[in-house]
């Protein structure tokens, strides 16, 4: 069921598989100590199809669970791994007990019948390792640092860092193959938390979604993401009108309501 492609090296001991729906990304991370998935798909029963397709792999058993954020194509699967640690910011932790359930429920009307019932049965997952600021992980042979960059996609996008191969993990703060997703995002803070992400100099970025991308794909997104915010500043201090600002912005017309949105949801929105 729904795999886009096999697993990918996209760089030393990183590889990557694309799933449908949504070409969302499962990445194993390995090393001499340990094994690490970032990522788990939505369901048990898409998850345990993860987990026997680990088997192609030559690693030993994972150690540990990575998750990137609380949207449940990237987290509901948790369960199909058993009693592993499982990282995630301290935000994701709270999303996922605040409101995990009700989202649980609204995935119920993007998913077919068929599906409810596995759906259903897919315990949240409650991270019992999280991360406020860093945080490194010592796989014997390499470290993988896991770092809160500030708000972008969510307000707990998590991201992993391999410096020995030069690859970032962005979860959903990177979309390639479609636009970024606005409805729990903060549009003025996106790019600047991207120029952090871009800081690490990564050669691969393996967004949430899609193909792995190269350092000017990730610019030309947060360049994007810049001009929207300048467009979202300009709407609400009265000199564009939004259907200009939709006729102006780099993203779809759907994309671009959202953010509006989502800009004025979040202007008063402390900072991080
Ligand atoms: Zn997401």
């Amino acid at each position: 069921m729904g795999a886009v492609t096999g697993w990918q090296e996209v760089a030393d001991r990183i590889w990557v598989r694309r799933y449908e729906p949504f070409d969302v990304n499962v990445t194993v991370v390995a090393g001499g100590h340990g094994a690490l998935l970032i990522d788990t798909r939505t369901t048990l029963v898409e998850a345990t199809e993860v987990r026997e397709q680990l088997r192609e792999l030559p690693i030993g058993p994972l150690t540990a669970l990575v998750l990137t954020h609380a949207h449940l194509d990237h987290c509901l699967g948790a369960g199909a791994f058993g009693e592993l640690p499982v990282y995630a910011s301290a935000g994701c932790r709270e999303q996922l007990q605040r409101h995990g359930i009700s989202q649980r429920e609204r995935w119920l009307e993007w998913l077919p019948e068929e599906r409810h019932a596995d759906l259903r049965a897919s315990p949240l997952p409650i991270p019992d390792r999280t991360v406020t600021d860093r945080r490194r992980l010592d796989l014997g042979d390499r470290d993988v640092d896991l770092a809160v960059l500030g708000r972008g996609h969510t307000d707990h996008d998590l991201i992993a860092h391999v410096p020995d191969a030069s690859t970032v993990l962005a979860g959903d703060l990177v979309e390639v193959g479609g636009p970024p997703q606005f409805h729990d995002a903060y549009p003025f803070e996106w790019a600047p938390t991207l120029s952090r992400l871009e800081a690490f100099g990564a050669t691969v970025t393996v967004p949430g979604h899609g193909a792995p991308a190269d350092g000017a794909v990730v610019a030309g997104q947060r360049e994007d993401l810049a001009h929207l915010a300048a467009l979202c500043r300009e709407v609400l201090g009265g000199i564009r009108g939004r259907r200009s600002a939709v006729a102006a912005s780099p993203f779809p017309e759907a994309t671009t309501t959202v953010a509006l949105d989502r800009a004025a949801a979040t202007r008063d929105a402390p900072a991080v």
